[in-house]
């Protein structure tokens, strides 16, 4: 049922060369590594294939402070001590680093789920693909776990434009914290994480009872759950509590973060997910055929990051593809096997008890009975589309979108390798 669906898949080859310094866990270049296996799996045979629309600094600011965007617009490696009054007050320095090209990295990941959203909006697409977004820790006046910009937020204020209720569903292993407190006030965005809670674990918030307020009480939902949480305990929450959601919400599009640090062997998470369970859970969003924008989010180990989102890719173009992995540049990463599902190595004890996860699952069944059914949107006049690309006299969105596609949309040629010839492989895969 609805199997055929239209698949846009949004990816600028410079994302993966920047790097956010020695040490550091967050690897932009496991983006390019993704990108090599969906390439030669053929993948993009089954998508339209978009460089996307860079964000400007008006865009980021549809959420974020001007003065946080015009900081983060102005700081470089080189000038950095002249700002250490501005590095603490926005939360700049350790966890979120300056780094070379730092603005230009946001702009990319940005733009690539703006434009998602509006090729969603447009009816372009059935689901929208940026591996590079999901960066969901992002606050309005602040950078916080690896986040500077929260290009969630900003594709959900422009899928607003055009939908009643948009649902956020978050599997990373850590809390969406950004995207939940954005939306916490509103009944339009309802957003359910399902995270590692407990032990100070970051970023410390999530509890099954922060479930919004005001207009937006009842309209956030969290699963916290404890380390080494395997496929079978995982999917008895998830599927349960994204079906009751679905049923009591009724959203009219979904945004699914796809946190790759959910998965067993994680340099920084303690799950026990296979790449297999992680994509079950993207095939059961994908199939609710509800409008898809899928976004990344963390992944600390790169060949692991690689492998889930190159399958994820496959299920949401419904492509069976070989557990062999195909020759790519950086096929000494996944060296002993060369596989794209190999065995699962699990460092934790499962300490999810049947009765611990039967127990949250029923007070947040309990919460959602609370929510009035669907609630109804006057819809208003509808603001221009958040894209203001170059052409700003055409009044158009249509015209506009459309010459848009003509200019953007790019062809699998050899210019896909070629960005990503001068990587340093040093530091990577730890
Ligand atoms: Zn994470």
């Amino acid at each position: 049922m609805g199997s055929f669906k239209t698949v846009a898949y949004f990816y600028d080859p410079a994302v993966g060369n920047f790097h956010y310094g020695p040490g550091h866990p967050m690897k932009p270049q496991r983006l390019s590594v993704t990108h090599s296996l969906v390439i030669n799996y053929g993948l993009y045979k089954k998508m339209q294939l978009y460089r996307p629309y860079k964000a400007s600094a008006h865009d980021m600011c549809r959420f974020h402070s001007e003065e946080y965007i015009s900081f983060l617009q102005r700081v470089t490696p080189q000038n950095v001590h002249g700002f250490t009054k501005s590095l603490s007050h926005f939360n700049v320095g350790d966890d979120c680093p300056v780094f070379d090209g730092m603005f230009d990295f946001c702009s990319m990941y940005t733009g690539a789920s703006l434009e998602g959203a509006v090729k969603l909006n447009n009816n372009c697409c059935d689901i929208a693909i940026n591996w590079t977004g999901g960066l969901h820790h992002a606050k309005k006046f602040e950078a916080s776990g690896f986040c500077y910009v929260n290009d969630i937020v900003i594709a959900i204020l422009e899928l607003l434009k055009y939908h009643p209720r948009v649902l956020y569903i978050d599997i990373d292993i850590h809390h969406g914290d950004g995207v939940q407190e954005a939306f916490y006030l509103t009944d339009r965005v309802m957003t359910v994480s399902f995270h590692k809670y407990g032990n100070f674990f970051f970023p410390g918030t999530g509890d099954m009872y922060e479930i919004g307020a005001e207009s937006g009480r009842y309209y956030s939902v969290n699963v916290p759950l404890k380390e080494g949480i395997d496929d079978q305990t995982y999917f008895m929450v998830f599927k349960p509590v994204v079906q009751q959601v679905i049923e009591f919400y009724q959203p009219s599009c979904i945004v699914l973060q796809c946190g790759a640090d959910s998965l067993a062997s994680d340099r920084l998470g303690c799950f026990s997910l296979s790449g297999k369970g992680h994509g079950e859970c993207v095939k059961f969003v994908r199939n609710l055929n509800l409008p898809l924008l899928v976004l990344g989010g963390g992944g600390y180990t790169v060949r692991n990051v690689a492998r889930c989102w190159t399958y994820e890719t496959s299920l949401l173009v419904d492509e069976q593809i070989s557990n062999e992995l195909p020759y790519n540049e950086y096929f000494e990463f996944f060296a002993p096997d060369f596989l794209l599902h190999p065995e699962v190595v699990t460092r934790q004890e499962n300490a999810n008890s049947k009765q611990y996860l039967d127990t949250i699952v029923k007070t947040v069944m309990e919460n959602l009975k609370l929510l009035e059914h669907a609630p109804c949107v006057q819809m208003q006049e509808v603001p221009p589309d958040l894209l203001s690309l170059e052409n700003t006299e055409e009044p158009d969105p249509d015209v506009r979108n459309n010459q848009n596609d003509v200019d953007n949309r790019i062809e699998p040629t050899e210019e896909y390798y070629d960005g990503d010839k001068d990587q340093d492989k040093d530091d990577l895969d730890v």
